[in-house]
């Protein structure tokens, strides 16, 4: 999934107009590598709180009324994943704590969201 929305930014930039610094080509490269978020969260390490998911959707069956599943698309970190009865998969473990999923889930409220215990979650590598 983060392939497909890096995907669709890169798209946007590629229909962009011209802006008169093209010539910054290795920069713009840089950018429109699609392997480059996955790369960048590799670097992270995660110390994983077994006993307590930090972040639950509260109601799967919530899920099939949503027809955006916003979460799917928007969560950089590829929690969220489709299932094929329509809800959501989701798994904290590689959650980089942005708080995207608890904004764009405005409309039902079914994400319950707070930060793992101290000590617990990411550790970013980079940055
Ligand atoms: Fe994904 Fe960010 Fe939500 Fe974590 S906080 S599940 S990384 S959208």
């Amino acid at each position: 999934m983060v392939v497909s929305v890096v995907r669709g930014i890169v798209n946007a930039i590629k229909d962009a107009p011209e802006t008169g610094m093209e010539g910054a080509e290795p920069q713009r490269a840089r950018i429109l590598d699609p392997a480059a978020i996955e790369r960048k969260l590799a670097l992270n390490t995660y110390n994983v709180d077994a006993s307590r998911a930090h972040i639950r959707i509260i109601d799967h069956e919530v899920c099939l009324h949503c027809v955006r599943q916003q979460c799917i698309n928007c969560c950089p970190a590829n929690c969220y994943v489709p299932n094929d009865d329509g809800r959501v998969i989701f798994s904290y473990e590689g959650c980089v704590e942005c708080g995207t999923c608890r904004i764009v889930c405005h409309e039902f409220h079914n994400v319950e969201w707070t930060y793992p215990r101290g000590g617990f979650g990411i550790q970013y590598r980079y940055g």
